[in-house]
């Protein structure tokens, strides 16, 4: 008979089955299985907490099970091969109904070429990059899987779906469970091939340009072959998973009367520090981590004065043992982001640290205002690393002096970086609300402030700048029917996991009259 028992162990028995199953008395003829495991380093002596489930006697966790394509259901086309986009395109092969997915960018294998080329050859491909191509942004990052969203069983759905194309079934248990940069890449290659080998169809290097109205009410898409040229139109309920970089497609949006608002955006700047630093600070031992725990993450938030106006300051976005990389996603625009493989064993740890700009300040009515401030962000951090992708960096310690750096610290920011002083990079509000932020963080981890830290900028891609409105209830645009904005691009998720969420839900309610 199931039932679940909670453990603490030392991190030395704690990943080890055959010490979990003396601790819990049970021999190799019961089965096990962890639900849940989390690290309490709140004092010296570390332990780590875990859930263990012994006898289940239901699978641990549901994930997506697609059938055959039915032809007489038709088809829905998705915009974007994201998680928003594949976790469409699989819920509605769960229902029998044949997705096409058109992907402006490149499958994984193609992609990655020109996403090293970035940094050996100062080359953005505009269509093939971080954030463009086969799984979206999600694809060549850590792979961080925890959301604050609350919706546990479409949560586990996900996590559940990404364990049965490949991921580590630690994800179903782990606090804050990651795949790795080294994984995603084949687990996100299965999840094609799959769809494909149920009936639906997956179009690579095909952007969409314009959707085909009819009185008033999208009924399917015009897209673009990025190889020959040539032009097709595609029809059906159209779910728009395009992500939060494709400006273009924003500003096709716009112009064909989609109704749209700006958001606020957070930005700001990488902050890398050695990760031996961070093990030190928060796993509160001189030597580190030792052998048996992971590598130590962080997680700050805090609200500042600046110039009499209130700004939430926080790390976003935490990379143990990982890179910064280069994500921007066009010529003339520098772009920071972080990512980790899965044994998180580099020599550094990054995070985002970001200011919330809300999007009354900018006081406009324009719904791309807050795009066009990203942009332009971008394109003078680009200027400042002097036309290529050597992102300006800084010292943090002269950071809070507010002088630019001589020299800086080995960085894991593959193209390189140009000494700089970040205050001429990011408007004054953000640089104050940054200094005040890293003032308070350092009082609460003590060696947090040290100049083997570096700030890289800049960091701008945190979330979509626009939201592109939509029926709470149906999904579906309020200006323009049939069509279904998804995922993070459309303002309605922030992360892989609820971005594949959204794509579930989007995806139900897209299929809605084909089900009839
Ligand atoms: C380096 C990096 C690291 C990250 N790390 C994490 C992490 O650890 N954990 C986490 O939860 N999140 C992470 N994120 C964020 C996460 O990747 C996104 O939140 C998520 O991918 C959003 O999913 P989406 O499907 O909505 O959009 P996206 O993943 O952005 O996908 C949108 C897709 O649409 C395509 N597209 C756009 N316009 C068109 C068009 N006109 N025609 C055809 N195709 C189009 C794009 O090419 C893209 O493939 C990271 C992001 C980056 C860049």
């Amino acid at each position: 008979m199931q039932r679940d028992v909670s453990l603490r162990l030392p991190p030395q028995k704690a990943f080890d089955e055959r010490s979990i199953r003396k601790a819990l008395g049970i021999g190799p003829e019961s089965r096990l299985a962890i639900i849940r495991r989390s690290i309490d380093a709140r004092r010296s002596d570390i332990w780590i907490d875990l859930m263990c489930r012994i006898d289940p006697d239901a699978p641990v966790a549901e994930s997506i099970c697609m059938k055959d394509a039915d032809p007489s259901k038709g088809q829905v086309i998705i915009v974007g091969s994201g998680p928003a986009g594949l976790f469409a395109a699989m819920t509605l092969l769960e229902m029998g109904i044949k997705p096409v997915i058109l992907e402006r960018g490149k499958d994984v294998h193609s992609r990655r070429v020109d996403i090293a080329r970035i940094s050996t050859q100062d080359i953005v491909d505009s269509n093939s990059n971080y954030s463009f191509g086969e799984g979206g942004a999600g694809t060549y990052s850590d792979g961080k899987l925890y959301t604050r969203s609350k919706k546990r069983g479409e949560n586990s759905k996900v996590l559940g779906t990404f364990v049965r194309f490949g991921a580590a079934e630690d994800i179903l248990c782990d606090a804050h469970p990651h795949i790795g940069t080294d994984k995603l890449p084949k687990i996100i290659e299965n999840m094609r091939n799959s769809i494909i080998e149920h009936g639906g169809e997956v179009l690579f290097q095909t952007c969409v340009t314009n959707l085909i109205i009819d009185n008033g009410r999208c009924c399917g898409v015009i897209a673009r072959n990025l190889v020959d040229g040539s032009e097709t139109s595609y029809h059906g309920n159209v779910v728009l998973a395009i992500g939060n970089a494709a400006r273009d497609t924003f500003r096709m949006l716009c112009s064909s009367g989609v109704a749209m608002e700006s958001k606020s955006l957070a930005m700001g700047v990488r902050l890398e520090h050695p990760q031996h630093l961070i093990d030190q600070i928060q796993y509160h031992n001189p030597n580190g981590r030792g052998k048996f725990l992971p590598a130590a993450t962080y997680s700050f938030v805090t609200q500042v004065d600046v110039d009499g106006r209130r700004a939430g300051v926080y790390s976003f976005c935490m990379c143990p043992g990982g890179f910064v990389v280069p994500a921007a996603s066009d010529r003339e625009q520098v772009v920071v982001n972080g990512m980790s493989p899965s044994n998180r064993g580099s020599k550094w740890a990054n995070s985002g640290m970001v200011v919330e700009i809300p999007a009354d300040s900018l006081d406009s009515d324009d719904p791309l205002a807050m795009m066009e401030y990203q942009i332009s962000l971008e394109r003078r951090t680009f200027l400042s690393a002097n036309g290529t992708q050597k992102a300006p960096a800084q010292r943090m310690t002269d950071f809070m002096a507010g002088r630019p750096s001589s020299d800086i610290a080995p960085t894991s920011y593959s193209p390189g970086v140009t000494c700089s002083n970040i205050w001429d990079v990011l408007p004054p509000f953000a640089c104050k609300a940054l200094h005040d932020g890293f003032e308070v963080f350092s009082r609460q981890a003590r060696g947090f402030m040290t100049s083997e830290a570096t700030l890289i900028g800049t960091e701008t891609r945190t979330s979509g700048p626009v939201r592109i409105v939509r029926d709470p209830e149906k999904l579906e645009s309020v200006s323009t029917p049939g069509l279904y904005p998804c995922g993070e691009g459309a303002g309605y998720a922030g992360g892989i996991v609820s971005a594949a969420v959204d794509g579930m839900r989007c995806a139900r309610m897209a299929a809605g009259n084909l089900l009839v």
